[in-house]
């Protein structure tokens, strides 16, 4: 069968492949746990590909993963408590072949951009508000990489000097004031989504515009250094659509300075929220 790539998620909890055709339809899922430990992971994910492969004879494959991986393969991740752990070359052992190991947040931009609400953009960005802020950018087609490959870690730009903790480390990063856990924060603590439910009845309205301000100066300053053409939202707090995404791009295109020169700018709600690490995976593939 043409046209079809295997992409693979690695979560902390959960292993997730799908085949996907044609860029989009997830035409086979296979899901396990994630096993903690190197060994058992590259054994789980080869088993899992050559399982896939007996189906699709010939389908290239690509991971998806949490955490940085470094130019060997070997991934640092908190959430699957790996330090240096090396399953890129375990895995590239048993298959005879090397595969695309990539961190899940530039993935998930991969998909938008190949398929999703940024498809067809040149220069574009999109960012996640979850427990953090993640995300990346489109420099000309391209995802945006540092030196020696680094992908972009916009959630700890810093935005309030001496500011708050963050849990990398740093004080003040835009993560702890933009994200879904600082909007929870700020509510006394509420579950976001019920701070989502209270705003959408009237409720905490004065909460929920110093949080959106939160997440629109972080927005323009990256727009002064990428002038992107079109912003995806995405992460948990995107499931409250215009609410949330509306009130970010008014905020954004409302700022008096740059009024004009941002003007085209979109601010758009991002397509895939489960999928897009085996999406971006299998356009990776
Ligand atoms: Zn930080």
């Amino acid at each position: 069968m043409s046209n079809v790539k295997i992409g693979i998620d690695v979560g902390g909890t959960t292993l997730k492949l799908g085949v996907v055709q044609n860029g989009l339809d997830i035409i086979y899922r296979d899901t396990r746990p994630s096993p903690h430990d190197a060994e058992k992971m590259a054994a789980e994910l080869y088993d899992m590909i050559i399982t896939a492969q007996k189906q699709f004879p010939g389908a290239p494959s690509a991971i998806s993963t949490a955490g940085t991986i470094d130019e060997n393969g070997c991934l640092d991740a908190n959430q699957l408590g790996f330090e240096k752990a090396p399953v890129g070359p375990l895995l590239f052992e048993k298959l005879g072949y090397k595969i695309p190991i990539e961190n899940d947040g530039v993935c998930a931009l991969v998909a938008e951009h190949a398929v999703g609400s940024l498809k067809g953009c040149h220069s574009c960005l999109m960012i996640t508000l979850g427990t953090g802020v993640g995300g990346g950018v489109i420099v000309n087609d391209k995802p945006y990489r540092g030196w020696r490959n680094v992908h972009a870690e916009l959630g700890h730009m810093i935005t309030h000097v001496d500011g708050k903790k963050c849990s990398c480390g740093q004080t003040g990063c835009w993560e702890a004031y933009a994200s879904a856990s600082a909007l929870s924060e700020m509510a006394g603590g509420m579950a976001p989504r019920d701070v989502i439910d209270r705003v959408r009845n009237g409720e905490m309205q004065d909460i929920f515009a110093a949080w959106v301000h939160e997440v629109a100066q972080g927005l323009i300053g990256l727009c002064s250094i990428f002038y992107p053409e079109r912003i995806a939202i995405g992460g948990g707090l995107s499931n409250a659509g215009e609410l949330v995404v509306g009130a970010i791009r008014d905020a954004v295109l409302n700022e008096e300075a740059y009024k004009n020169y941002y003007a085209p700018l979109q601010v758009v709600q991002a397509h895939f929220q489960n999928d897009a690490g085996i999406l971006g995976a299998a356009a990776l593939a």
